[in-house]
């Protein structure tokens, strides 16, 4: 048996391997192509944040912050937290750099990592990258909609197929504790069946016994009292828009009477998008989001509408895999530089800048000094020709041009390589 060494990554986090880049390059592309459509500006935040930011704007009974948050000490005596999500951070950025006072709504998006300490799974791990779109400034349903829309166009444009929404409404301020109020009450009577997590949770939080995945639970959720009987009039008349415009732009949707999301910011509307596995393999949502409306007061700033999502991109990428999703190669090179000697060696640098100003791809196997070993090497490849700068040519400041498919040299000023290197690959 082969010997692990000794340095692994650390667990439930891993290394995006060269042959993993063009999943996280196209979900990129595909993401900022939408971005820039519907008028997103991209943001970047710290990895780590106060440890405050999270417990405030997450909520102290969340898993996320109960459970899950890396935190540090730092020598000056601060708690820092490697970020869990990104919309407490962005909606941190947007109060520190008064983007209140620009023409609202603001519209952000970001791609990056977060943390969270998780049983590492299918589809979970303690560092993950998310993409994420966030709208501050605006009450109409219409964005509940369009934040919808934008994350079910990314999946659809990364050719994922059967995709379902879950949508819900946990209602406001106004609403949800005469609901928590039920729920409790409900629970509280069935405690003894309830998980040793979810007997907190009644105490902490009724509603996060809704989130609960354990099959006791779930048998008893399912008989539990649903909040989209009990919203007032505003949060129905809200939910009702937010779901005609999403008929409008005719996206499928469930309604999922105890969908909560696992933060404690959201008002009103909550969503996730799902993948329906063909082969019935369930890593969780691809990604979730809903309104906020009080995140932004929650953290120090004026009253401010807001609604986002997240995705999580090697959740996206597990589908794309499971799929066998084919990515266009990008072409190979058509031209090798080969180089024979010290003096060929040092001007082979300024060959290679010459072509890289000019857009020409071009190969090389510079740390190799044997003729043969460069040709062999540019045969593999499959280019069209190489150029070879012997001693003598290097002296002359000349340079061969070989015809891989003819095997016919010709002798070049150095000078003129570039341009006469173009004439042939325009024939
Ligand atoms: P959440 O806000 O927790 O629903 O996270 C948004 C999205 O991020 C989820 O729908 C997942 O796609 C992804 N995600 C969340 N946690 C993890 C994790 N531990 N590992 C991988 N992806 C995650």
């Amino acid at each position: 048996m082969v010997k692990k060494p000794k340095f692994q990554s650390p667990t439930g986090m891993h290394d995006i391997l060269p042959e993993e880049q063009k999943y996280f390059q196209r979900i990129y592309k595909v993401s900022e192509n939408i971005a820039n459509f519907y008028g997103f500006k991209k943001i970047d935040t710290p990895i780590l944040e106060e440890t405050e930011l999270f417990l405030k704007g997450i909520g102290i009974a969340t898993d996320i912050v109960g459970k899950q948050m890396f935190t540090l000490r730092t020598k000056g005596g601060d708690y820092l937290t490697l970020r869990p999500e990104l919309t407490a951070p962005v909606a941190r950025a947007y109060l520190q750099h008064g983007m209140f006072n620009l023409p609202q709504p603001v519209k952000l998006w970001y791609f990056g990592p977060c943390f969270r300490y998780e049983k590492p799974q299918l589809g979970r791990f303690r560092q993950f990258w998310q993409l994420d779109f966030e709208i501050f400034g605006e009450k109409s349903p219409l964005i509940d909609a369009q934040i919808i829309q934008i994350f079910y166009n990314i999946l659809r444009e990364i050719r994922l197929k059967n995709l379902i929404i879950k949508i819900n409404s946990i209602g406001d301020s106004q609403c949800r504790p005469y609901y928590k109020k039920l729920l409790t009450s409900f629970f509280r009577s069935r405690e003894a069946a309830l998980c040793s997590d979810c007997k907190r949770r009644l105490r902490e939080n009724p509603l996060r016994i809704l989130d609960c995945k354990e099959e006791k639970c779930r048998s008893l959720i399912s008989r539990a009292p649903q909040m989209l009987d009990h919203l007032c009039e505003e949060c129905h008349n809200h939910f009702r828009e937010v779901l005609e415009f999403l008929d409008e732009i005719e996206l499928p949707y469930h309604l999922d009477p105890y969908l909560v999301r696992g933060l404690d910011y959201y008002t009103k509307t909550v969503f996730e998008i799902y993948e329906e596995s063909e082969t019935g393999r369930t890593q969780g949502a691809l990604g979730g989001g809903g309104r906020y409306d009080g995140l932004v007061k929650l953290l120090g700033g004026k009253e401010t509408p807001a609604c986002g999502g997240a995705a999580g991109i090697e959740r996206i990428i597990g589908v794309m895999k499971e799929k066998g999703m084919k990515f266009l190669e990008s072409a190979p090179p058509k031209i090798f530089l080969a180089q024979l000697g010290p003096l060929a060696k040092r001007k082979s640098l300024k060959i290679l800048e010459d072509f890289r100003k000019q857009r020409i791809l071009i190969s090389e196997s510079l740390g190799r000094d044997s003729l043969k070993a460069q040709l062999s090497r540019a045969n593999k490849i499959g280019v069209k020709y190489v150029l070879i700068l012997g001693q003598k040519e290097a002296l002359e400041d000349t340079i061969i041009i070989r015809d891989m498919a003819t095997g016919r040299q010709e002798i070049v000023k150095l000078e003129k390589v570039v341009k006469e290197v173009e004439k042939r690959l325009k024939k």
